[in-house]
């Protein structure tokens, strides 16, 4: 449990490391999170993230309106966290990326399989799937990642556009980011050498 104002300020010490994570370019990305009662602080649409501050953040209904505004506009991925958040009770946090080596991975596979246990346990038991290519911040897009988490994955990749964790909290969600990056990561220099790759069942 903490006041909405605790958890804008802990959102934006994470917000102010993605720069430096290696998975988000310049503005791209964002993050979401749910406070206590239910409304949902969220990412504004082009502000840098080293410059973003506590009042700079969205707080939205779990429907989607605007309850107290932030600077610009919400982010343009306003719809897919609204649906998470509906759809996973579980769900407190939320962070899309264009993480490179899921992006990459996004390009060439329906599906990254287990290929290391963090992935297995964590992220998405039967492997990660990657939720098909559509407009960005439309319903479609919003429907196909809804379908790719599904109720227990953590995880999915968006086609040519890149990735996006779920977790009970922030922390969580950021760890899944890591472990979703590393496995892709791992999947691609494994298919690079050509030799079969094994899984784990
Ligand atoms: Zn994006």
């Amino acid at each position: 449990m903490c006041t909405k104002s605790e958890l804008k300020e802990k959102m934006i010490s994470y917000i102010h490391m993605l720069p430096d994570s290696g998975w988000v370019f310049s503005t791209s990305g964002n993050m979401s999170a749910r406070c206590d009662d239910g409304t949902i602080l969220i990412t504004p649409s082009s502000v840098p993230y080293t410059l973003m501050k506590a009042e700079d953040l969205f707080e939205i209904s779990p429907t989607g309106e605007i309850l107290v505004a932030g600077k610009n506009r919400p982010t343009s991925s306003l719809r897919f966290h609204i649906a998470l958040m509906r759809e996973r009770k579980d769900c407190n946090c939320i962070i899309h990326t264009h993480a490179p080596y899921c992006l990459a991975a996004s390009t060439v596979t329906d599906v990254v399989p287990a290929v290391t246990l963090n992935e297995k346990l964590l992220l998405a038991s039967d492997g990660i799937l990657t939720s098909p290519y559509a407009e960005n911040g439309s319903e479609e897009e919003a429907a196909n990642i809804l379908k790719a988490i599904g109720e227990k994955n953590n995880c999915c990749l968006m086609q040519n556009h890149g990735v996006v964790t779920i977790g009970a909290d922030i922390e969580n969600a950021w760890i899944h980011m890591g472990y979703a990056e590393d496995c892709c990561r791992i999947w691609l220099l494994a298919q690079s050498t050509g030799r079969k790759v094994s899984y784990i069942e």
